[in-house]
């Protein structure tokens, strides 16, 4: 990307010139691939160098080991993340995800520091009754679309304050949220290989201190993927669980060889449990003639009075799930009020398959075309502890050796930024539902 010739480079500036006069958004440029792997190359966003303040800031890496629960590293051995825990600090009994624990949802909660009702982003895939429209992660065009995503992501805080970011994916990384996307980003490519991702990363860590980003994320999906196709008890976990973890060491070796002050905290969204059963259908207990939409357990009423039809059809059905009104929810769900959320709201009581109906023909999920998942996520975290997820982190500004009980992942944010000395108490998306005291204690004695 950097080395492009001088034409190119003039090209750049021109472009960028007549983006910017025409009042548009900032000017983007591709990797120099054949258009034809594209896809997989960074894309690059002209925000201007790093100003001098931030550039005597410290590296913060926040890596994504999808699915990787809690007690894996007991269960399967992952020697590089257990040195990282030893030289920093972990959560042995896991980082608590925010209900629904699924990906998106925590991904971007994990970033923003606010529950998904607060930012809006409360399942991989869901209907905004205001907008009439559906947001899909399936879906590059909503899922590109700043508009669906509340709350100032890390990377957008940093971008904001003049402080370089990068997104090796993640949820939300490719949208223009409040008009502002990373520096450098990558289209989310499934099968992009894992070295490569490490690999970049660690180029990006060796640009000039103008252009380099303090804040990156990292990405990797194997220990999900193993788990819903084999669940968590499988020898495909245990051999998805060596490769991230070897991704990790991978990693850490390069980044020993850069003297940079990298911090490098290593999270999952969720964790993983068996299945109990087949699919139920909430649809045998009602006419979904009622609803205006449903996508998988998420019901939109066509009225109030067909909200309270469901919920009186469904209400005592099934020791499988429970049944709340929209703005009824328990609040320790902390899944209340936002209309994204459906209603009525159906909540599972156990490692259960719950659906509204039977998915139209060629619709069902293509990770899994063969009968249920032997594996599955989204559960309420404070009656299923097999929700939780991993936390590892370690670098200069991480005391070393801590142990931490269990703690809610909004709470990351604030020490991320903290960190990264990014200012949020002036944030024009309001309060952050995390607290800087929660993980407090695991920053050195400088802080
Ligand atoms: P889940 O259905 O909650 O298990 O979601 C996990 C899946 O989300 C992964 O297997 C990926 O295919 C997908 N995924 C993760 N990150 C992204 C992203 N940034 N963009 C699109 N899809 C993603
Ligand atoms: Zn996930
Ligand atoms: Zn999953």
């Amino acid at each position: 990307m950097r080395k492009r010739n001088w034409l190119s480079a003039l090209r750049f500036v021109f472009l960028a010139w007549v983006f910017s006069a025409a009042g548009l958004a900032p000017a983007i440029t591709q990797g120099q691939l054949p258009a034809s792997q594209h896809t997989s190359a960074p894309i690059t966003v002209e925000h201007g160098p790093n100003t001098a303040a931030q550039q005597a800031k410290p590296y913060v890496i926040l890596v994504s080991l999808d699915g990787f629960r809690y007690d894996y590293p007991r269960i399967y051995r992952s020697p590089n993340l257990d040195a990282l825990g030893a030289r920093g600090a972990s959560a042995p009994e896991g980082m608590i995800p925010a209900y629904p624990s699924i990906t998106f949802p925590n991904h971007y909660t994990i970033v923003t520091g606010l529950y998904p009702e607060h930012h809006g982003i409360v399942a991989n895939a869901f209907y905004d009754p205001v907008r009439k429209q559906v947001y899909s992660y399936k879906d590059p065009q909503t899922e590109a679309d700043g508009t669906w995503y509340g709350g100032t992501p890390l990377w957008v805080l940093a971008e904001q304050q003049g402080m370089r970011a990068a997104c090796f994916f993640w949820p939300g990384s490719e949208a223009d949220i409040q008009g502002v996307r990373p520096t450098y980003y990558m289209k989310y490519d499934n099968k992009f290989p894992n070295a490569q991702r490490v690999a970049q990363v660690l180029t990006w860590l060796q640009l000039p201190p103008a252009e380099r980003p303090h804040f990156i994320t990292l990405y990797f999906s194997d220990v999900d993927s193993a788990g819903h196709a084999h669940g968590p008890d499988s020898p495909e976990v245990g051999v998805a669980v060596h490769e991230v973890d070897d991704e990790i060491g991978r990693l850490v070796a390069g980044l020993g060889k850069l003297n940079l002050p990298v911090d490098l905290i290593v999270v999952a969204d969720h964790g993983m449990v068996k299945v109990d059963g087949d699919w139920m259908n909430l649809g045998q207990y009602f006419d979904t003639g009622l609803l205006e939409k449903s996508l998988e357990g998420f019901m939109y009423p066509r009225s109030e009075a067909a909200a309270e039809q469901v919920f009186a059809a469904l209400d005592g059905k099934s020791d499988k799930f429970k049944v709340y009104r929209n703005g009824s929810v328990p609040a320790g769900l902390r899944f209340d009020g936002n209309l994204r959320e459906g209603d009525p709201v159906v909540v599972p009581t156990g490692p259960y398959l719950i659906r509204v109906n039977v998915p139209p023909a060629g619709a069902g999920d293509a990770m899994h075309p063969s009968g249920p998942p032997v594996g599955m996520h989204g559960y309420d975290p404070a009656h299923m502890p097999e929700m939780k997820a991993i936390f590892f982190a370690a670098g200069p500004d991480i005391r070393a050796g801590e142990k931490l009980a269990p703690f809610e992942n909004v709470n990351l944010y604030p020490l991320i930024a903290h960190i990264l000395g990014l200012d949020i108490s002036h944030l024009t998306t309001g309060h952050v539902d995390g607290d800087l005291k929660v993980l407090r204690g695991i920053l050195d004695k400088a802080h």
